[in-house]
């Protein structure tokens, strides 16, 4: 876990994003197979969270075969295992990880009436909310950092 923002923090988008996501994944010894490169691929247009399902209908009609949401859903877990993507919990949905080389305990801000949700790293925030748990002698694994609310456009 990163503890302050001293690191080469770098946040990607388009190309350079699924390279970064397939560098991610290969080296902590997966291998970046056709399949999960489409489903990366796919997660990565989406700009609000997507489930496995948006994913699956989406490369079905893409690819002409249906692609099964369970296959996809294993592909996903294996992204959030390995930091390429994020799991919205509240929205029961992913986001493709615009940090893949960087872990943080990102927080989001969703929509309750467009369902977007925009990404947020704040190290003293994750500081703080790890601290509590750690003063209570529980050992943070993974805080789940999330803000329902209104996006400015639907406010
Ligand atoms: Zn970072
Ligand atoms: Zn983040
Ligand atoms: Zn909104």
């Amino acid at each position: 876990m990163a503890q302050s923002h001293a690191h080469a923090h770098k946040e990607h988008s388009g190309e350079t994003l699924i390279e970064a996501a397939r560098d991610a994944l290969t080296n902590s010894g997966e291998q970046w197979t056709g399949m999960r490169q489409s489903v990366f691929t796919e997660l990565a247009r989406h700009e609000r969270p997507a489930s496995a399902y948006d994913i699956a209908d989406n490369l079905s009609k893409a690819r002409g075969k249906r692609v099964a949401p369970n296959s996809v859903y294993r592909i996903l877990d294996l992204f959030v295992a390995n930091n390429l993507a994020l799991r919205v919990e509240s929205s029961n949905a992913y986001l493709a990880n615009t940090h893949p080389g960087c872990e943080h305990d990102c927080i989001f801000l969703v929509c309750d009436e467009c369902g977007e949700a925009t990404h947020i790293d704040d190290e003293e925030v994750s500081r703080t909310v790890r601290g509590l748990a750690s003063a209570r002698g529980f050992k943070p694994e993974r805080p789940v950092l999330e803000i329902r609310g209104l996006c400015r456009a639907c406010a």
